[in-house]
């Protein structure tokens, strides 16, 4: 990816009036990680605390989402995390249809610059705008967490994983167990996709007897 063009996103995001959202935000969100990896986590919008840094999930919900992430061996260093938009919706309400729509650009570009093989949605607004873009049938959280669906946007071939977003499982135990078990199988796909990208050499077959 040429670095400018990444640069000149961010820019755009953190000048943009598309929507309305961008009356009371303090920073844009545009999300943080490496821009070289595999695994890419969308939530739905930055919270207060995102608001007052400019990076996504630092509040509570990011506190589980680093841990969660780290109890399954992944660092938040190597993974991109962001949001379906960019701005914080005033007293943290969902984001509206229109909002979304405004600010979807932004994502879709991030993806297709990162490309990433798997994408995790993290709650309903974010899974709901994955499925859409994709064409893939959204029927409830309860029904697509966990899954691991192939999906296309433009040329672009990912694994689409679906689970509850952190902060609905803060004070939900039963939601916490489930939100684990779906973490486990994030770790194990990126595992996967890790080791079979990996270059192999002839010595990787007959170096050992
Ligand atoms: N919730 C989200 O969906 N995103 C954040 O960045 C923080 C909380
Ligand atoms: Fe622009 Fe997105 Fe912020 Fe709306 S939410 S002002 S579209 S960056």
């Amino acid at each position: 990816m040429a670095v400018s063009e990444w640069e000149a996103l961010i820019e755009e995001i953190r000048s943009c009036r598309k929507c309305r959202l961008y009356k009371n935000r303090r920073n844009t969100v545009p999300g943080e990680g490496s821009l070289t990896t595999k695994l890419m986590f969308i939530g739905e919008a930055p919270g207060a605390k995102e608001d007052e840094e400019g990076r996504p999930f630092v509040g509570a919900a990011g506190k589980l989402l680093t841990k969660l992430l780290e109890d399954n061996g992944i660092s938040r260093k190597n993974v991109f995390i962001t949001n379906v938009v960019k701005c914080r919706p005033p007293g943290n309400r969902e984001p509206y249809d229109d909002e979304i729509e405004a600010c979807l650009p932004y994502l879709i570009k991030q993806i297709m610059l990162i490309k990433p093989k798997i994408i995790v949605t993290l709650g309903r607004v974010s899974t709901k705008t994955l499925c859409s873009i994709t064409g893939l049938h959204f029927a409830s959280m309860a029904k697509v967490h966990g899954s691991v669906r192939i999906a296309y946007l433009n040329n672009l071939e990912v694994k689409l994983i679906a689970t509850y977003h952190p902060a609905a499982a803060l004070y939900n135990p039963r939601l916490r167990l489930v939100l684990e078990k779906d973490f486990e199988i994030i770790a194990k796909v990126y595992r996967e996709n890790l080791r079979s990208n990996k270059t192999y050499t002839l010595l990787d077959f007959f170096g050992k007897s």
